[in-house]
């Protein structure tokens, strides 16, 4: 029987376990096959407080891994497949056991969702990225793309052009989805230029992002441009596949925190992304992974009364 296990080992997860292990409460992270959450995807990280020169999006995960480690925490590199939170003690399945706990913190965190191209795949941190917020400094006086057409696309392009000398937004129909504030925006911004009716076919390269191939859906004529960088944007969706039916979810399918890191059954927590839908940045759910962990052993002590 654990006192508490920690779904996920993004930000949120790991700064969890830090907190939660220095209470000796010997946390067990279930990490996932694909550990380390969205940094692990990402290459330098230069807005994470404390690393004025930057530091290495997986590196950061392995170090923040390596601190919980210290104080005790458990690490497994298997994904949980399924739970049981409709008694205590809680359980959860992974693809080789059935681990019982008396509390869960879920940091299951989000997954930007992609294109699903072969050549988009492959330059992830490379040059193709899912958060202008994160990447964007990189792309300072050079050219980039942002595909999509919503709130979140004319935002990142917005902020991209603090940086880039021209954006252009790749939409695969002829109007946005986004605001009427926010197309507003974009469209009286210089810097910004639009490619309607058009979808991304392929990003070129060699070791970085050179150009992509962007088919115009109406004719089916394809163009080549030279670009440096490419922001997909098309929307998130939170990992709670496994949580449904379990705990209440919103209509996003986003875990409802309620009374700070409460969720709807006692004894389960949630922090980060898997929650957060609108900051999304190390910082806060690394913030978030504290609170839970501060709450989990509020609750383990209280209930031990
Ligand atoms: P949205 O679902 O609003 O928009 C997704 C965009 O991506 C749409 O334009 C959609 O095209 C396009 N898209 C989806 N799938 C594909 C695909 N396979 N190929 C090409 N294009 C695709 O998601 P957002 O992330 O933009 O926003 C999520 C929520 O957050 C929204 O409610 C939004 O309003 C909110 N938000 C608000 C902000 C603000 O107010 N400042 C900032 C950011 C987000 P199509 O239009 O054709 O469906």
């Amino acid at each position: 029987m654990h006192n508490v296990i920690i779904i996920g080992s993004g930000c949120a997860g790991l700064t969890a376990a830090i907190y939660t292990a220095r209470a000796n409460l010997a946390p067990l992270i279930i990490a996932g096959a694909k550990s380390g959450g969205q940094l692990a995807l990402t290459t330098e990280v230069e807005n994470f407080p404390g690393f004025p020169a930057g530091i290495l999006g997986p590196t950061l995960i392995d170090n923040i891994k390596r601190q919980a480690e210290r104080f005790g925490a458990k690490y497994l590199k298997v994904d949980a497949v399924s739970v049981d939170f409709s008694g205590k003690p809680f359980k959860i399945l992974t693809s080789s056991e059935t681990l019982e706990t008396k509390a869960v913190i879920i940091a299951s965190g989000a997954s930007a969702i992609w294109l699903g191209l072969e050549s988009e795949q492959r330059f992830i941190g490379k040059g193709v990225s899912s958060c202008a917020t994160c990447d964007g400094y990189f792309f300072t006086n050079k050219n980039v793309v942002v595909i999509g057409g919503g709130d979140a696309a004319i935002e990142e392009a917005t902020f991209l052009t603090k940086f880039a000398d021209n954006v252009i937004i790749v939409h695969r129909r002829d109007a946005l989805r986004a605001s009427k504030i926010m197309q507003d925006r974009a469209l009286s911004n210089p810097k910004i230029s639009f490619k309607w009716s058009s979808a991304l076919e392929e990003v070129l390269g060699q070791d970085f992002v050179t150009g992509v191939k962007i088919k115009n859906i109406n004719s089916g004529e394809v163009e080549e441009i030279k670009i440096d960088g490419v922001f997909v944007s098309i929307g998130h969706k939170p990992n709670t596949e496994i949580f449904k039916g379990q705990i209440d979810l919103d209509v996003k399918g986003y875990i409802v925190a309620t009374n700070e890191t409460k969720t709807s059954v006692d004894g389960i927590f949630v922090a980060g992304d898997v929650q957060d839908h609108v900051y999304r940045q190390a910082i806060t759910a690394a913030g978030l992974g504290c609170r839970a962990a501060i709450d989990v052993e509020k609750y383990l002590a209280s209930s031990e009364k």
